[in-house]
């Protein structure tokens, strides 16, 4: 059996560890003080050689993202951690800054440094009130220390760090959304370009990263790119933090080279299988916006370049967030895709015709499925709204929204639909659910 590669989680567990004593006794803060002592593009440089992608789902490289903001910048200009983690079944972040604060928040200073921005924001999810306590007194703590303020280590460098809480929504985990909301808007994205590196928050450029990305970057400075590109696999080196929920034995988190195990190794044998010996019936990759697997797809190695998007491989899929959902034989999988619905349809912000008005038709279609009311075509009614909102894994010319919201509603429908065809028929032809089901895993409409 493979074994955890800890990185980012390696000081998990150590007791005080959002301390900045305990944080600099276990090695934090050095890697500051080295990117202070080399040029802010050597510092870019850097991080674009040890190639390392986006954690939020995008996998877009960090370097090349830095380097898009001005060399001479227009003062002030912004870093945005995106810590509005949203997506169902993904609590990565929201661990990274509960348990070791300072090393997201030196990735962030040393990033900021960088790109030459004066005021980076921590923009987080409002209900994570226990990460904002911490991440709050970690900043104090660290500007306490020297390392947020004027003059940085006697750089000649000024930081301020700020955190802002979100009201919790899901469009606010957008990057256009967030720089939306950061600027008093209501969150609604808005069409790119101009890309938040020429106009972002405060129409300043600004770069928006996720809290996992940024926990890399210390890691890298201290170690090198070459440390970096020799973990994982070619494309997208380095490792990736699975979060595992549902009807496993071991629901966790675990921190596993990209390219290096399979999905079945992954809910097999790091999550302990299915619960209480029973069969496996699906699984969600990475969060709810991506479409379930079936047991036999789940041999694929776990890597974004396997999967049709965004890797560009030959599994029609996604990879999506690393939050993993398992579903076993028990769950009816209309019931499933209808907590999915419901969920969407709250959370579209209401900019677009398509996604406003087709969310709530697409939830009432498998409401009315899932109560025994389905009508015959149902379906195919169902398949045409989820195409016409987010038409399946097409390029970003056809799509029909001003966002990627459009697509996240979208795939699920089609892929519950397509692989559990028989699963809905079912209820539509016997008017009831032909599953005992699973009311643990439901949420009210
Ligand atoms: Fe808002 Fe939906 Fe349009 Fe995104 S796709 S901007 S969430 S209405």
């Amino acid at each position: 059996m493979p074994e955890e590669y800890k990185i980012i989680t390696e000081l998990f567990g150590v007791e005080g560890l959002g301390n900045i004593d305990v944080y600099r006794a276990h090695g934090g803060y050095t890697a500051i003080e080295k990117a202070f002592g080399m040029s802010q593009d050597e510092v870019i440089d850097e991080v674009r050689e040890a190639a390392l992608a986006g954690r939020g789902g995008a996998w877009f490289p960090a370097g090349v993202k830095w380097g898009f903001m001005p060399k001479e910048p227009r003062e002030p200009s912004y870093l945005c951690v995106n810590a509005d983690e949203s997506e169902p079944g993904t609590f990565k972040d929201r661990h990274l800054m509960e348990q070791n604060p300072h090393q997201m928040l030196e990735g962030t200073i040393i990033a900021s440094y960088a790109m030459r921005v004066s005021v980076a924001y921590v923009y987080i999810r409002g209900e994570m009130f226990e990460a904002r306590t911490i991440v709050e007194r970690a900043i104090a703590e660290a500007r306490a220390a020297g390392y947020i303020g004027r003059d940085i280590l006697g750089s000649g460098y000024d930081l301020e760090v700020y955190v802002h809480p979100g009201a919790g929504a899901y469009i606010c985990g957008e990057e256009m959304g967030l720089i939306q909301s950061l600027n008093g808007n209501r969150a609604e994205p808005r069409s790119k370009p101009p890309f938040p590196a020429q106009q972002g928050v405060f129409e300043q450029p600004t770069t928006v990263n996720n809290v996992q990305t940024l926990s890399y970057v210390p890691h890298i400075v201290n170690r090198g790119a070459d440390w970096f590109k020799g973990i994982g696999s070619e494309r997208f080196p380095g490792t990736f933090i699975f979060c595992v929920s549902g009807h496993v034995n071991r629901p966790g988190m675990f921190e596993l080279e990209t390219g290096s195990v399979t999905m079945r190794q992954i809910v097999e044998d790091f999550a302990g299988g299915v619960r209480d010996g029973r069969e496996l019936k699906a699984v969600i990759p990475g969060g709810a916006s991506t479409p379930p697997m079936t047991p036999d797809q789940i041999d694929i190695v776990m890597d974004p370049s396997n999967f049709l998007a965004p890797g560009g491989g030959d599994f029609q899929g996604m990879f999506g967030t690393g939050g993993i959902i398992v579903m076993d034989e028990t769950t009816c999988m209309v019931d499933a895709l209808l907590n999915f619905m419901v969920f969407f349809a709250h959370e579209s912000c209401g900019q677009c015709t398509p996604c406003r008005e087709g969310c709530p038709w697409a939830r009432d279609i498998v409401s009315r499925i899932e109560e025994g009311q389905g009508q015959p075509g149902d379906l195919d009614t169902l398949l045409d709204v989820a195409h016409n909102v987010g038409p399946f894994l097409c390029p970003p010319s056809r799509l029909t929204t001003i966002c990627g919201f459009g697509g996240a509603f979208a795939n699920p429908i089609h892929g519950f639909v397509h692989t559990f065809r028989s699963e809905f028929e079912a209820h539509i032809e016997e008017g009831r659910c032909p599953i005992h089901q699973d009311k643990s895993i439901r949420v009210p409409g």
